[in-house]
Order: C-alpha cells, then sequence, then structure tokens
C-alpha cells in the first residue's frame, strides 16, 4: 500500500483505539532542540534527574534509536478529569494533600504502553514487516517536539504540549518506524501571545520567560524526582502539593476548553480523592504497596509521601 493510503488508515486506527489526536512527523536529528537540550543541561536545571544527561544523541535523533526510523508518529491521549471528580478533590482543601491529575488514575506508561505494543502489531498485520518501537514518556524521545512537529499543538511558555481548543492534559505517546508515511505540519505559530499566567503563577518561579523549566526547582521535582529524604528546600513553597503540581495548567486559559477523559483506567483510584493528609501518615507499608500497585504514585514510595505530607504539615498547608 502507498503511504497515503496507510496513514489513513493509521489514523482511522488511533481513533478506533481512543486516542485523542494522531500525527506524524519525518524522523530526523532536532537541531534546535539539541541546541536547547545541551543548554539546559549545562545550566544543571536537570538536578537530581542525571538520566537526562544520558543518550543525548538518541534523544535528539530518533534514527539512532531505532535504526532505519523513518516516520516518528505522535498520539494524544487526554487525562482531563470530569467536574464530580474535580469538586471532589476541592471540597476538603488542605485537609487533603493535591495530586497532580494525571496521577489519579492507574500509570499511563503501562495503560498507553499496552495500547502502544497491539497499536504496532496491528500494524503489521495490516501493511507488513515493520521494525519500531513505541515509547510513553520512558525512554530518550523529546516526546512534546515531536508533538508540536506533527502538528499536534505548540509548547507553551509552561513547557507543555497546548493542543488548540483543547488545552494540555494530554499524555504524549510516540511509535517511531522505519516506514514512510504522509508527514503533517506544525501549527504556523504558537498561540501563546503575550499571556504570562503560568509564569505569575509558579509558586517556585521555575518557569523563565523563554520558555526554559528549571527542572531543579519545579514542585514535580520536588515532589517526585528528589530522593533525598533532607531534600526539599527551606525556603521553597510547596503550596499544598505532595506528588506533582497541576498550577502552571490549571492557570493556561487554553485548558478551558478541556473535555473530560473517556478512558476507564485513568478514573481515580478508589478513595484516593477523600485521603487527608493524617490517612496518609498512618497508611502502613502493605496498604500502600496493595492500593496503589497500579498507581505512578508508587514511584516516589510511601516514604517518599510521607515525606512530602510532613512538610506541608510542619508548613501547616
Ligand atoms: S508544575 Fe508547578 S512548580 Fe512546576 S513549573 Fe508548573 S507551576 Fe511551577
Ligand atoms: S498560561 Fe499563558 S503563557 Fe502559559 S502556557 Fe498558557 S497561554 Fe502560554
Amino acid at each position: 500500500m502507498s503511504p497515503e493510503v496507510n496513514t489513513l488508515w493509521i489514523k482511522s486506527l488511533a481513533r478506533q483505539y481512543g486516542f485523542d489526536y494522531c500525527g506524524i512527523a519525518k524522523a530526523q536529528e532536532l537541531t534546535q532542540d539539541a541546541k536547547r537540550l545541551d543548554a539546559w543541561l549545562q545550566k544543571g536545571f536537570q538536578g537530581d534527574m542525571t538520566y537526562m544527561e544520558n543518550h543525548f544523541e538518541m534523544r535528539v535523533d530518533p534514527r539512532k534509536l531505532v535504526p532505519g526510523a523513518k516516520s516518528v508518529i505522535t498520539f494524544l491521549k487526554n487525562y482531563f478529569p470530569s467536574n464530580i471528580e474535580i469538586q471532589k478533590k476541592e471540597n476538603p482543601q488542605d485537609a487533603v494533600p493535591n495530586i497532580a491529575k494525571y496521577a489519579w488514575g492507574e500509570d499511563y506508561h503501562e495503560v498507553i504502553r499496552n495500547q502502544m505494543h497491539s497499536f504496532l502489531e496491528e500494524m503489521r498485520q495490516k501493511i507488513g514487516k515493520i521494525e519500531g518501537r513505541g515509547f510513553v514518556d520512558s525512554a530518550p524521545v523529546l516526546e512534546r517536539s515531536w508533538a508540536q512537529l506533527s502538528g499536534a499543538g505548540w509548547i507553551g511558555k509552561n513547557g507543555n504540549l497546548i493542543r488548540p481548543q483543547a488545552g494540555s492534559f494530554f499524555f504524549i505517546a510516540n511509535l517511531i518506524v522505519d516506514i514512510e508515511l504522509v508527514y503533517d505540519s506544525p501549527l504556523p505559530q504558537d498561540y501563546c501571545g503575550t499571556c504570562t499566567k503560568c509564569i505569575d503563577a509558579c509558586p517556585t518561579q521555575a518557569i523563565l520567560p523563554d520558555k526554559t523549566i528549571q527542572g531543579n526547582h519545579c514542585i514535580s521535582y520536588y515532589t517526585i524526582e528528589l530522593k533525598k529524604m533532607e531534600g526539599l528546600p527551606e525556603n521553597a513553597s510547596l503550596q499544598n502539593w505532595a506528588f506533582g503540581c497541576d498550577i502552571c495548567q490549571d492557570v493556561c486559559p487554553w485548558n478551558r476548553f478541556s473535555k473530560a477523559h473517556q478512558e476507564t483506567h485513568f478514573k481515580p483510584l478508589e478513595g484516593l480523592l477523600q485521603l487527608s493528609k493524617n490517612d496518609w501518615m498512618q497508611m502502613e507499608e502493605t496498604t500502600f504497596k496493595e492500593r496503589f500497585k497500579k498507581s505512578p504514585i508508587l514511584r516516589t514510595k510511601l516514604k517518599g509521601m510521607k515525606r512530602n505530607i510532613q512538610w506541608l504539615m510542619d508548613r501547616r498547608l
């Protein structure tokens, strides 16, 4: 089949899989991104996330990751919760610590990785022999750059991929394949304009005006990536966040277009949105492991959650 026919079939299959967007870019070296990533690393914004320094060549060129790669397919998956779920979260206010929306349901890595796997298998059955690999925020792939190149949206000042009339609460997945397809065009411009709401709202001043995110000053970094138990900075304001942070997305005007997702795997884990700080502090290891075995929160471990919540309680947040 021709690249045109294959492309139409792939995009139709993506709709059947429940993806909210499917776009395709030519696999090539990302020269501008390579310069930006290098400067970002030189400034030390990765902090303790030293894995960001690894595999630089692969990160900026998918052909080093999948030999013979010709196309990078980008998928978006909405994870914005329903209004009812948001109200549940917001009612008890400070007694309940904030958890980033992406972590309310099952671990998206697992959910989307499984979908990528069967998607690639279906492509092989329909099109023939294909070398390819799927990635979901778990390998050296600059997923937001690929999403932008494939026409999904633009990268906002808050560093998120923003989709016109849809917002930024999307997981991004990439499938790198060695077949030629028809390539989408990036949007002609970004639509942040003169807005600075995310910069103004960030409690740790992690967002610089030139779209650089100082990763090592972000609440997501402090609450998830920083493993040192004594590592939380004395003077940083985590507001009421115990796992991740949504502030720069919540204030973004484009997220007024967000609609509730339909993915059952992303429904909030039973009782999660009612767990108070005291509930967390009294939780036993066995309960945590059982309750959160499918959750992204497992990553920070119970001792990490307790460290974060103790930090908030000490400051009466
Ligand atoms: S996630 Fe929170 S701390 Fe990080 S850049 Fe956005 S507003 Fe700032
Ligand atoms: S809040 Fe404003 S500046 Fe920040 S990403 Fe959204 S539109 Fe862009």
